[in-house]
């Protein structure tokens, strides 16, 4: 059987091994779900030599309990991504220029595992994970990622540069929270880590629940959080063309499908371009594990 290993890492790390669009088996993660390390922290404090061996380890695990040997990994990392290196990752930035294709590769050689390595944006491989699950291998398929960041992926994969956290969504200069440091950006309005620092004093679940409750600070920014959605997708939709974009990640639970759409519909105004839709992809682990395996496996 012609099995591929697909991972996603991040603020977390999940190794699934991956059979057509299926993951076969039990998935492993790092940390340990209801495991005593913070949510972030760890991944975040660790040297990328250090991520390599768990992913290595993981996957090792993942083949020994399966009795596989799989012919590949792909890897989903949230960041730039280029020929197997992360030139840029804003919010793990211990991996700025770290080659996590020759790492991950050395370290699964440490294990008598030698299999070639392909690393993709994460959003990219959430997005391969959508087109695979659904059949939709032929079709073009875009998805916004809502987490700590915000990432935009689409399939097919393509080495093209696709940041789509962090378009330019306002001139306001004091507009100033994107991880990148870069002013006015997607990510600076809707980015997790941007909320906790906009607002000092509530939780962005907070935020939320007091703009339903209807104080209006909170209500406000919720029309912003929105606005700058639509506004990423309309300059998706003004370089790319109309289509569906997928929503995923786990501040995809912030968004209210309605106000979106209203809000694209007012920023898309030329008649070709129009009809664009959005979907909210229910919270699921393996689909980025089985987007990164798909990618590998077509490269
Ligand atoms: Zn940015």
């Amino acid at each position: 059987m012609n099995h591929v290993v697909g991972v996603r890492a991040g603020e977390d790390i999940t190794v699934g091994l991956v059979d057509g669009a299926k993951v076969r088996g039990p998935m492993r993660m790092f940390p340990e779900p209801g495991g005593a390390q913070g949510i972030g922290f760890e991944i975040q404090s660790m040297p990328m030599d250090a991520v390599a061996e768990t992913v290595a380890n993981l996957i090792n695990d993942v083949c020994l309990e399966q009795n596989a040997a799989p012919s590949r990994v792909g890897i989903g990392f949230p960041g730039v991504i280029r020929g197997g290196v992360v030139e840029e990752s804003p919010n793990l930035r211990q991996a700025k220029g770290a080659n996590l294709s020759e790492l991950l590769q050395s370290a699964l050689r440490g294990h008598g595992l030698d299999l070639p390595v392909f690393v993709y944006n994460d959003a990219d491989a959430m997005a391969a994970g959508i087109a695979a699950t659904r059949q939709q291998l032929e079709r073009l398929i875009r998805v916004w990622t809502l987490g700590q960041g915000i990432g935009f992926g689409r399939y097919p994969h393509t080495e093209d540069i696709l940041e789509g956290g962090h378009i330019v969504v306002s001139l306001d200069p004091r507009e100033a929270y994107c991880g990148c440091g870069g002013r006015g950006h997607l990510e600076g309005i809707m980015g997790h880590r941007a909320m906790r620092l906009r607002f000092l004093d509530l939780e962005p679940e907070e935020v939320f629940a007091n703009a339903a409750a209807g104080d209006a600070r909170c209500a406000e920014f919720e029309h912003l959080w929105h606005r700058a959605l639509a506004a990423g997708t309309a300059t998706a939709v003004h370089m790319q063309g109309p289509g569906k974009f997928f929503i995923s990640g786990p501040d995809a639970r912030f968004v209210k499908i309605n106000l979106l759409s209203q809000y694209l519909h007012e920023m898309v105004t030329m008649s070709p371009l129009q009809g664009s839709v959005f979907e909210i992809v229910p919270p699921d682990p393996q689909l980025p594990v089985i987007g990164a395996a798909v990618n590998a496996s077509r490269q």
